[in-house]
Order: structure tokens, then sequence, then C-alpha cells
């Protein structure tokens, strides 16, 4: 719901203050609330309101310049403030859980005690209590949650139990070993930010893969700490790189939590509480960790800047980086982005002097920058994927011992099923989408809805034979394990990489060198280091240079040079090879000739001139239905409905069919709404959501609207 509502305080109680829980009644309903603000008055008669039936908290859940990031966020994005605030706590405190750290734990008093011994009477349930209680008490939550508060009240007014709080034990403190001696680059990259600690300041740290930005990170957060402050690190994955958050806690000294979507419902509310209270001063999370309180924050770093995962693709949708600026710029401290592939964005920042440029050019490890080799898919035809040079090249790195690493972004065994006799392919029933051959499960796999099916023995059609065409990773493992029978190979993509510990595992067999051949998809490309792989092959750069999206070719050139980073770490220089049909691409042909940065500076004049962010702001208004019609009609009713005062420097764009037009039984399609200043597009948003949420759609209609979207397609 877009609107707030208005409550009563509990007679002779506290006003429960802005970002408090309360429980409240809500229709026939009993509801948990959270307190948008204290008002003087309501436009309801003061005998229409209600009042809070009880207080859940005594203080804010969020500190001042936290929960002003939060508000801020709701306006920005136009999105509910009661979601974007419930969307920011950990379950358990959605339910109603304690934020506190501090336990109230109830144990039998000496009364209580004296009287049983003198045989009192009790009541079955009393009794259990008693019993429950035993000699180490029980905490206030756990008694609840069993059903005991009626005992509780009635053996503590005879004064038989007493409570007393107890804090929970703050998390372990890291091992605080030193570091290396930092080079030239790094003491300038730490200085640079070091000096601007204590005040607002956005830097952009662009080093390589392996040139020591993680390191600078630890140094700054040396000294955040020393000045009895925190620092919130966001990264992209937590569950990809586990040894991220050891080698904090090996670095640091002080407790360290993670903050991340695969922890349990409990370890999540008590690292969520341990920030909050201070007793946790590093946290490194995922997106939505940015919403974690802190009271003292110094430092917030996001690592990686530049991944997409850092957008929430559904409901609320936030940047978790653009956010992360703007609680450093509210609490008043620096913000590090970090990465060997910055954005597009960020890049245009530093350029238009937004953010402090550093670079680290360098790599620490003594191998220098890889070689890059373009392979003509055209004149050397790959069979099964793998082009006879390539193989070559494989060959050779493992008869030297490398170890190889093979990058597709593809899954599966082929992407398509087809019939030579009358060209039918396997299409999804309800996408406009193909089927994925999954080989190895028998079975075709719609990877947008998740629909999957038998693999058909012949053609529907024609009754001819079927075959699968093109290459997944799947298959890949297939024709490598052919071409090198003795060499251990470890596959890593989302259909083998499934359970906590999968991914441990497949790192750790690289990293002992029990296996040889790395086989994956853009999972790989995530900030791990593989210091003995001397090898990287690039099987398909095609997919991103024809890409409907505006950022197709950002993220082929980020992909590309980020798997590269991975090769050579160690002592001895890399070889990168990249197979495409297309080797005289120009952005293709500018990246691997004049590097990353050459690359974005090409890309960049092209988005200037179509007018794509970061030079034109942008908000998509997507919408889905069973029925096409409806989607088209609420497109155009939404079109028809934007405010004409705010329409100067306004473009509306569509209704056009997303580039899925149909997924999972639903059509699809968006209006574009662009504009050249992002105060303009503010504007006009604030006013059309009110339209927008007026309209009157058909009931299975559903609508969102996307504030600087990470695709377009
Ligand atoms: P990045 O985060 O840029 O990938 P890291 O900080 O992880 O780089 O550094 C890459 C490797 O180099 C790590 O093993 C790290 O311990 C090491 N390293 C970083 N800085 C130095 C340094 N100044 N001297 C020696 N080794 C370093
Ligand atoms: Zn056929
Ligand atoms: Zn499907």
């Amino acid at each position: 719901m877009r609107q707030s509502f208005d409550y009563l305080p509990v007679a002779g109680a506290p006003v429960p203050q802005a970002g408090e829980r309360v429980r409240v009644p809500f229709g026939r309903q009993r509801a948990i609330g959270i307190v948008a603000a204290q008002a003087e008055s309501s436009a309801w008669p003061r005998a229409r309101l209600k009042s809070v039936t009880q207080a859940i908290d005594t203080t804010p859940l969020w500190d001042a310049a936290t929960f002003g990031v939060l508000r801020w966020a709701a306006d920005y994005y136009h999105h509910p403030l009661g979601d974007v605030l419930f969307g920011a706590l950990p379950k358990m405190l959605r339910d109603g859980a304690a934020a506190s750290r501090e336990l109230v734990v109830w144990r039998l008093a000496d009364a209580g005690r004296a009287a049983i011994a003198a045989g009192a009477r009790l009541g079955s349930r009393q009794q259990a209590l008693v019993a429950l209680l035993g000699a180490d008490g029980a905490t206030q939550p756990a008694l609840a949650a069993a059903g005991h508060s009626a005992a509780v009240r009635a053996l503590a007014k005879r004064g038989w139990i007493e409570s007393f709080a107890r804090s929970a034990p703050p998390p372990p403190a890291g091992a605080g070993r030193p570091g290396p001696v930092l080079t030239a680059d790094q003491v300038q990259a730490v200085a640079a930010v070091g000096d601007s600690l204590g005040r607002f300041g956005a830097f952009l740290l662009h080093g390589v893969t392996g040139s020591g930005k993680t390191e600078v990170y630890l140094r700054l957060i040396e000294r955040v700490l020393a000045a009895g402050r925190g620092a919130l690190v966001l990264v992209p994955e937590i569950a990809l790189t586990p040894q991220l958050v050891a080698r904090f806690r090996e670095r640091l000294s002080a407790p360290v939590v993670a903050l991340h979507s695969s922890l349990a419902d409990g370890a999540r509310l008590d690292a969520w509480r341990a920030a909050s209270a201070g007793c946790a001063p590093v946290v490194i999370g995922t997106r939505s960790a940015v919403f974690t309180p802190m009271p003292a924050l110094g430092l917030v770093v996001v690592d990686e800047e530049h991944d997409a995962s850092y957008k929430q693709q559904e409901g609320f949708r936030y940047s978790g980086r653009d956010l992360a600026l703007m609680r450093a710029q509210r609490a008043g401290v620096p913000a590090v982005l970090g990465s060997a592939t910055p954005s597009f964005e960020s890049l245009a920042n530093a350029a238009a002097g937004r953010y402090v440029r550093l670079s680290l050019p360098e790599r620490t490890g003594r191998a220098g920058k890889p070689g890059v080799t373009v392979i003509d898919l055209r004149v050397n035809a790959a069979r099964d994927g793998i082009s006879p040079p390539a193989m070559a090249a494989i060959e050779r790195h493992l008869a030297d011992r490398g170890q190889v690493l093979v990058f597709l972004n593809r899954r599966g065994y082929a992407p398509t099923m087809f019939c030579s006799g009358c060209g039918w392919v396997a299409p999804c029933k309800s996408c406009d989408a193909r089927l994925t051959v999954h080989l190895s499960r028998a079975r075709l796999v719609c990877h947008h809805c998740g629909a999957d099916e038998a693999l058909p023995f012949a053609c529907p059609q024609c009754g001819n034979e079927l075959a699968p065409v093109g290459e997944g990773t799947e298959r890949v493992e297939t024709t490598l394990k052919q071409l090198f029978p003795r060499e251990p190979l470890v596959r890593v993509d989302r259909d083998v990489i499934r359970r906590r510990g999968d991914m441990e595992e497949a790192l750790g067999a690289v990293a002992d060198g029990r296996a040889r051949i790395l086989l994956g998809t853009q999972m790989l490309t995530k900030g791990h280091d593989f210091p003995d792989v001397t090898l990287v092959v690039v099987l398909a750069a095609d997919q991103g240079l024809f890409g409907a999206d505006f950022r197709a070719s950002e993220r082929l050139a980020q992909q590309i040079v980020q798997v590269a980073g991975r090769a050579g770490r160690g002592d001895r220089p890399g070889e990168v090879l990249i197979q495409t049909s297309y080797p005289e691409h120009p952005l293709l042909k500018c990246l691997i000739t004049r590097g990353y940065e050459g690359f974005a500076e090409l890309a960049l004049v092209e988005r200037r001139a179509a007018g794509w962010p970061p030079y034109a702001h942008l908000a998509l208004l997507r919408a889905d239905a069973p029925a096409r019609a409806d989607v088209y009609q609420f497109l155009e009713a939404a079109a028809a409905a934007a405010p004409a005062t705010r329409r100067d420097r306004i473009r509306i764009l569509g209704p056009a069919p997303a580039a899925l037009a149909r997924r999972a039984g639903r059509h699809r399609a968006q209006l574009l709404v662009e504009s050249p200043a992002r105060g303009a597009l503010q504007a006009f948003l604030a006013h059309w959501v009110d339209a927008l949420a007026a309209l009157k759609p058909s009931r299975q209609l559903r609508w969102s609207l996307d504030v600087d979207p990470a695709e377009v397609d």
C-alpha cells in the first residue's frame, strides 16, 4: 500500500518514535506496523482513530542516517515505504522478534524455590513452566513461543519467578594478522581515502584483478576500526566467495559478520542485532546488507561495483551500489567503489569529477598481463564448441602442467533441439523461448519459466530424427572429457553447484591441483583466485555483441576481462583465447587492442549519441497479464495518464513488447520513460505513480515501475 495510516499511541505510554515497530488493529486483523512519523494532527476525527495495541521496540530499529536512506529510497524508486522498511528487516524482525541483543531471562526466585519445597500447589501449566525453567532459566521469547506467557505473569506476580537481562555473546573477534607491505599505488589509494575519513567522498578504485584492491579495503578498515568506527562492505555474492569473509576474519581483529540470503533466519537476526548494537563493527554482505543499521559507520565499500547482482530485479527494484553511496553521503563517510571493470556510470562519474579516481594498474604477482588472441570461428570451425587452435593450446598448457579455464556462459547440453527435416525447434509452451537440452537428465528445460519435459524421440511435426544444436557447458564437458580423458575436470554452473559447500568443493579441487580443467559459466568470473590457471578460453564471445539491451556490450566486455583476469595470477604469465565468428566487430577489436578503458571510451561515445544512460535517465513501466490485450490497454492508459504539467523534457516510448514477450503464460510489455535530467524525471514519476495507482486494470495484470533499470530489453 502506498499510503500510511494514523493511530493513537497507547494511553499513558511514551509515543513511539519513527522507526519503531508497533502492534496495531488493522481492519479485522492485527498487524505489525512501523512508525513512519509522529504527527500532531490527523485528517481523521479523533473518535475514528484506533490505538496502537502494543509498542514492540523502545528505540528505533535504524540509526537516523540509515532511516533517512530508507525514506529517500522509497521516494526515489517510487516504491511504498512500508514495503521498503519491512523488506530491509530480517524475517524474524518482520514477525515481531526483539531487535535488542538484551534477552530477558526468567528463572525461579528463592521465594518460589522455598514455596515449592514446602509443597505449594501449582496448576499444571505452572508446573510445566517450573520444569522448563529448571536451573538455568529460559528466555522470554522462548517462553512466549511455548505458550507460557500467562503462567509467567501469574508466578511473577507472586514473586516466585524473577527476570534479569542477559546480553547475547558478541561474535568472535578476528585473528588480526598483519598484511603485506603495500605497493606504492596501494599506499596512494589508502592515503587518498584515508584523508577523507570523517566526511563524504566517493572513490572509484579501478584495479585489475589481483592488483590488491581487497588489501586497500583492509588497510582502510583497520584505520576506521582504530578510530572506533565500523565499515560496511558490499559484495556481489558471498556464497560464491567464501574465502573473502575468511580473509577479513584473518586480517582484522574486530568481529566480522556476514549478512546474506543463504543464512538461516536465526543467524541472520543475530548478525543484524550484533551490527546494530555495534558489537560487530565490520559487516560484509550482499545487496540488502546496505540497510543494516550501524551506529558508528566510518566507511562504505562496494566491491565489484559493476556487478549486475547489486540491482534487485523484483519488488523493490533498488540498486545496492547507488544506495551505498547515498548511505555514505548521509553518514558523512567515504565510499570506495572497487572493480577491475567499472560500470560505465562510474567511469562517467569519475570523468565528470564526481568520483575521485584511484588506479592500481599492476598486478601484485610477478606475472604480467595475459596475452589475448582472437580465434576466427569462420576459418577455424569448432567441433562441439572447441576450435582446433583452442584444442592445441589446451593440450600445450596441460602438458606444461598449467591449469586451463574454459568459459561458456550457457548451461545445459545444447540451447536448442532441432529437426533438420522441417526446421522445427522445441518451444516452451508458456514462453516465447526455446527449450534447452539437458541430456544427462534426458529433459528439455525452459530457462525462463523452469518448465521441463521429456526429450522427444522424433520431430512431432514430420517424424524425422531430432538433434541438439549448439553448445552448453554440459556438452563441452563431454567433449573435453573425450579429448583429454586423463585430465580431471571440474564443471561450475547452476546445474552442478546447487548446495552450500558445492562451490567450496569445486574451488578446493582447483586450488590443490586435483582438477586440471575448469569449465563453467559466469559463476567462475566472480572474484576467485586461480593462481595456477595459465590458459583461459572464452568459447562464445558473440552472445553479447548483438544483445537487444543497451548494456549487452558492457556486460560482455566485463565478462571477458573478468574471466581473463583469472589467468596467471601466480608467477606464470597467462594466455587468453577468444573464439568468435565476428573478429572484426569494432567493440571486440577495441576491447582487445585498447583494453577495457579504451572500450568503455568508445562505448560511452555511442551511448551519448544514442541518448542512453549515463547520458539519460530512464524508468521502465513493466506490465504483464495472461491476456495480451489487457497489457497493452493498461500501458496505453498509463501513457495517457502522464501528467501534462510535468512533461517538460520527458519522452515516453512504447508500449513495446519485452524481449521475452511471453513468459510463463503471461504477455509482457513496457513503457520506457526517458529524460536528460534526473530531477525532471523524478518530478514526473512522483505525479505519474499516483495516476497509475488510480487506474483500474484487469485483476490479473501486474505492473511495476523500475527506476534506473539495469536492463531495457
Ligand atoms: P584484488 O582484490 O584486486 O583482486 P587482492 O587484494 O586480493 O587483489 O590481492 C591479490 C593477491 O595479492 C592476494 O593474494 C593478496 O594477498 C596479494 N597482495 C595484495 N597486496 C599485496 C602487496 N602489497 N604485496 C604482496 N602481496 C599482495
Ligand atoms: Zn521435423
Ligand atoms: Zn518457459
